[in-house]
C-alpha cells in the first residue's frame, strides 16, 4: 500500500505547533525546538520493512507551506493517511480531514493522546475513517494497513465505522518486547530536520521504552501526564540494554552522532539494573566516551551510585520535572517524591557532573502567590547550584488535558475556566485553570532565571570549547524565542 505519516501545517500568528512528540502543545516563536515524533518514526519504519511504499511528512518540522506539503501529499496519492492529533488542535484537525477527503482518494487514521481517551467525537465530527487508540500506534498501523491489504478482520484497538455505526474495539496491545521494534529507518524519516538547542550536534532522538517508571508507586502516576495516562495506561516497559547499546553503536558508526536524546517518558535509569548493564553494554561495544546520552529522569532515580554509572556512561544532560517548590502541590499531582527529594536528586546529578533541564509549572488553583514564589526560589537554588553550560529551565502553565485525572478533579472541584469543549483554549496562552496568580508573569519570570547575573557568570565561567560557545549561541536563541511566547 501507498501510506503517508503526516503532521499537516497549522500555524497561528507566524507561530509553529509543537506537536510531534511534545506532551504539551503549544505553537511557538522558537525555531530551536523540533523534536522527533519517535513512535512515529517506528511506525514509517516498519510499514516500510513490511514492503509498504511510505511517505513520512512533518510539514511542521519540515517548516513546509500549506501548498508545498499539499502537493507533496497529492503527488504521492496515499491509500491510507496517519495523522497525529491532540486536544488543542482536534478541531482544525477534523477540519483537515475532511478536507483531504475531498482533495483526495485516501482512508484516513488517526492517533494520538485525546482520540485514545474518546474516540467516538472524531468519528462524530469528521469523516475520519479509523482510530488507533492507545500508544503501540506503530504496531496498530502496520496491523492497519495489513488488515486493509488482506481485507481481513480489524485487530483489537482499531475503531471504526460500520454502515453508519461506530464499531468500538478496545485498546492496542502493548508490544510485550520491545527489542522487536527495528531500529527506526532515520532517512525515511528525514531526522536532520530535528534538533533542540540544548543538544550536542549532531543529534538524534532515542526511546529507551515506552512509559515512566520507578518512583514511590513503581510507575509513574502523576495526575497531569497525558501520555502515561492516555496511551501506557500508567505502565512501563523497557528495552534490553543491549537493543539500546546496540542501537546507539549503529547510530554512532553510521551517522556519527555525537548525542542522542532519550524521550521515553523518565528514561531508562529509574531501573538501576539496566543502568548498570547498560554501561556493561557500552564497554563491551567500545562505546564509552564516544557518543553523550541526555534523558528524561526522574530526580527521585538519581542517587550518587548511579550518577557515577551514568556519567561513566556518556549521560550528560537531564530533564527532570520539578513541577512546583510545594509539597502540598506534589502530593496533589501525585508526583511520588517531596520537593527535598527532587532538590536531592537535581544536587546529586550536578555534583556527579551532568547538567539539568527543570521543568516547572505554575498556576494550580489551590495555590497562592507565595506558593509560586517558593517554586521560583526552589528553580533559582537548582539553578543556581554548580551551574554549568547547559543548566537551563522551562516554566509553562498546568494544563491539564481531558480525561486525565487532574482534568477529572478540576471538573470536580469547578475550577475550569472555559466550556469543557473548548479544546482549543488547551493551546498555553491562556491558563484554563482558575488561578490566584498571573500566569504569564510567573512563567516569565521564571524562564529569566537563565538571565540571573550569577546564573550567566557560572555558566560563563564554565565554557571550556568551541562547542560549549555553539551551545550558549543557540541556548540564547532559544530563550529568547521562549520569552517572545510569554
Ligand atoms: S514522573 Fe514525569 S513521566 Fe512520569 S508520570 Fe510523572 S510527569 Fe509523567
Amino acid at each position: 500500500m501507498k501510506i503517508a505519516l503526516v503532521y499537516p501545517i497549522f500555524k497561528k500568528n507566524g507561530q509553529y505547533p509543537l506537536l510531534s512528540q511534545n506532551r504539551q502543545f503549544r505553537y511557538s516563536n522558537s525555531k530551536e525546538i523540533r523534536i522527533f515524533p519517535l513512535i512515529m518514526g517506528t511506525a514509517a519504519t516498519m510499514l516500510k520493512k513490511q514492503g509498504h511504499e511510505v511517505l513520512f511528512l512533518d510539514a511542521i518540522n519540515e517548516r513546509l507551506t500549506k501548498e508545498e506539503y499539499e502537493q507533496k501529499l497529492k503527488n504521492f496519492n496515499p491509500e491510507l493517511i496517519l495523522l497525529e492529533t491532540k486536544a488543542p488542535i482536534l478541531k482544525i484537525t477534523w477540519k483537515h480531514i475532511d478536507y483531504l477527503k475531498e482533495i483526495l482518494n485516501s482512508k484516513i487514521a488517526l492517533c494520538g493522546d485525546h482520540v485514545s481517551f474518546n474516540p467516538k467525537e472524531s468519528f462524530e465530527n469528521s469523516k475520519v475513517d479509523f482510530i488507533l487508540v492507545g500508544g503501540d500506534y506503530d504496531v496498530g498501523i502496520l496491523k492497519l494497513s495489513n488488515s486493509l491489504e488482506n481485507k481481513e478482520q480489524l485487530s483489537e484497538g482499531i475503531w471504526f465505522k460500520k454502515e453508519g455505526k461506530i464499531i468500538e474495539n478496545g485498546f492496542l496491545p502493548e508490544m510485550k518486547d520491545l527489542d522487536n521494534i527495528p531500529f527506526i529507518d532515520r532517512e525515511l524519516t528525514k531526522w536532520k530536520n530535528y534538533g533542540e538547542a540544548y543538544l550536542r550536534k549532531p543529534s538524534m532522538y532515542i526511546l529507551s521504552g515506552r512509559g515512566c517508571g520507578g518512583g514511590h508507586y513503581g510507575s509513574g502516576k502523576c495526575t497531569f501526564c497525558i501520555w502515561q495516562h492516555a496511551l501506557w495506561k500508567c505502565r512501563a516497559r523497557l528495552r534490553s540494554p543491549k537493543n539500546f547499546v546496540d542501537e546507539l553503536k549503529y547510530l554512532s558508526e553510521h551517522y556519527k552522532i555525537r548525542e542522542v536524546f532519550d524521550d521515553n517518558e523518565a528514561g531508562g535509569v529509574w531501573d538501576k539494573k539496566w543502568v548498570e548493564e547498560v554501561y556493561k553494554e557500552m564497554k563491551e561495544q567500545n562505546l564509552l566516551d564516544k557518543i553523550y546520552i541526555s534523558s528524561n529522569a526522574r530526580a527521585d532515580s538519581l542517587d550518587s551510585k548511579t550518577c557515577k554509572l551514568m556519567k561513566k556512561i556518556g549521560y550528560r544532560l537531564l530533564k527532570i520535572g520539578l513541577e512546583s517548590g510545594n509539597n502540598k502541590t506534589l502530593k496533589i499531582l501525585n508526583k511520588g517524591e517531596t520537593i527535598e527529594e527532587i532538590k536531592e536528586g537535581v544536587k546529586t546529578a550536578k555534583r556527579e557532573g551532568m547538567v539539568v533541564l527543570l521543568t516547572t509549572m505554575v498556576g494550580f488553583p489551590w495555590e497562592t502567590e507565595e506558593d509560586v514564589k517558593r517554586t521560583y526560589e526552589a528553580t533559582k537554588e537548582l539553578m543556581l547550584y554548580k551551574t554549568k553550560i547547559g543548566d537551563s529551565l522551562q516554566s509553562s502553565i498546568i494544563m491539564p488535558y481531558p480525561y486525565t485525572p487532574l482534568y477529572k478533579l478540576a471538573e470536580k472541584k469547578g475550577w475550569l475556566i472555559y466550556d469543557a469543549k473548548d479544546y482549543e483554549k488547551l493551546d498555553q496562552t491562556r491558563p484554563i485553570l482558575k488561578t490566584k496568580i498571573d500566569t504569564q508573569k510567573w512563567c516569565k519570570k521564571i524562564w529569566a532565571i537563565h538571565t540571573h547575573p550569577l546564573f550567566i557568570l557560572k555558566t560563563l565561567f564554565s565554557i571550556r570549547n568551541k562547542n560549549d560557545l555553539e551551545l550558549i549561541f543557540r541556548g540564547v536563541k532559544s530563550v529568547i524565542g521562549h520569552l517572545k511566547d510569554y
